[in-house]
């Protein structure tokens, strides 16, 4: 019994129906990008979010880029954050011309050491940017803190943790500003690429559209250099049918970490992910760490179960930085030690507790 690591033929097959209607519809109006489903999609996920604004975009980089371009950042300026994260959350700070400073993270949850974060912080610091890795939001009331008696901007990566809580308030909503992906695999996923910001401020907001839209608020009028980042009309179509399905995944998500917490408690050899009694994760990955991972994914490609490191080398020991002029490597030893030994167990929504009793077996089996 093969167990695929995301399953969304499953998802397709459930909304099928209603997705297949979607598509029809925004084929015959012929009015592909922008539109009212996107602004209705805005709209929408800034309800969801609990924001004033949502702005909608090409993919998250370019909501994490856009933000950052909103807020100013750019050539001398710091910004601190996370190297345990996909590479988009680094690649827009760079891109600007601006440095990233990463801290170490917390064992287990895999979230940036905010405890690290004031002794990171110097004359160029401007930004902190938080990624709520794995969909568990990053306990964002100690990077306010520290943010405010600073004076530094604070950019959640919201990308894995669409839905998730902390102290009852949504991702999305617990800074400055945060991204989203629509990524297919994320937990709100479209048919291609797609990317939102939110946020409670208007100038950042209006910013951001405006470039989004090649620095332009006027048709054929710049009044800065922006980029070409928009969002389809038929992903924002699909969004729209999803989104209400959104909770419901998110709890099946949880429902099945609570089945590897209580099938793996105990084994030797695995550490189970840590959650914090501050909020509600959302699961878009269930990480593992073990000494012997190399071992254990073995077995499970063996048995046609899906796996795969999250993530495989931490960004600041990446060769692109050694190309970053005043880039000085810094020494993580906690994120070093995730280096080739945590990876995913397949944890999506409609995986069945037979399938995990499977997936656990192999595990164990592995170890033994
Ligand atoms: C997926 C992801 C991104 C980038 O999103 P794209 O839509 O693929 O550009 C950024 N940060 C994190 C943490 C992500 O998981």
């Amino acid at each position: 019994m093969g167990v695929p690591l995301l399953d969304l033929k499953a998802q397709y097959r459930d909304l099928e129906t209603d997705l297949d209607a979607v598509i029809h519809e925004v084929m015959a109006n012929a009015a592909f990008i922008g539109g009212p489903k996107v602004a209705e999609l805005e709209r929408s996920i800034a309800e969801y979010c609990g924001t004033a604004y949502a702005v909608a975009c090409g993919n998250g980089t370019d909501a994490l880029f856009l933000i950052l371009a909103a807020m100013g950042i750019g050539k001398g300026d710091e910004v601190i954050t996370t190297p345990f994260t996909f590479f988009a959350t680094v690649e827009a700070i760079v891109h600007l011309g601006a440095m990233p400073v990463f801290v170490d993270v917390e064992p287990g949850t895999y979230n940036m050491d905010v405890t690290a974060l004031e002794a990171a912080i110097t004359d160029r610091t401007k930004a902190i940017m938080p990624v709520h890795i794995f969909g568990q939001c990053v306990d964002m009331d100690v990077v306010n803190d520290v943010a405010k008696r600073h004076g530094l901007r604070v950019i959640e990566d919201a990308c894995q943790a669409i839905g998730a809580t902390y102290k009852g308030r949504k991702a999305g909503s617990l800074a400055d500003a945060a991204a989203f992906s629509f990524f297919p695999s994320k937990n709100l996923g479209c048919v291609g690429d797609g990317g939102m910001v939110t946020t409670d401020d208007k100038a950042i907001a209006d910013a951001c559209r405006k470039l989004a839209n090649h620095g332009s608020s006027r048709k054929y009028y710049h009044e800065a250099f922006g980029v070409n980042s928009r969002l389809d009309a038929l992903q924002a179509a699909i969004l729209l049918v999803k989104l209400p399905h959104l909770d419901a995944w998110n709890a099946q998500r949880r429902a099945a970490a609570e089945v590897y917490d209580e099938l793996l408690a105990g084994v030797e050899g695995i550490e189970l992910p840590v959650t914090r009694d501050y909020g509600v994760p959302v699961y878009h990955l269930f990480i593992v760490k073990s000494e012997r991972a190399e071992t254990i994914m073995d077995a499970l490609q063996a048995a046609g179960i899906g796996t795969a490191l999250y993530y495989p080398l931490a960004l600041h020991e990446q060769e692109c930085f050694e190309s970053v002029e005043g880039f000085v490597k810094p020494s993580l030893p906690e994120v070093e030690s995730c280096d080739m030994r945590t990876f995913a167990l397949p944890c999506f929504p409609g995986i069945t507790r037979a399938q995990q009793e499977e997936i656990v077996r192999v595990v164990t089996d592995a170890l033994a």
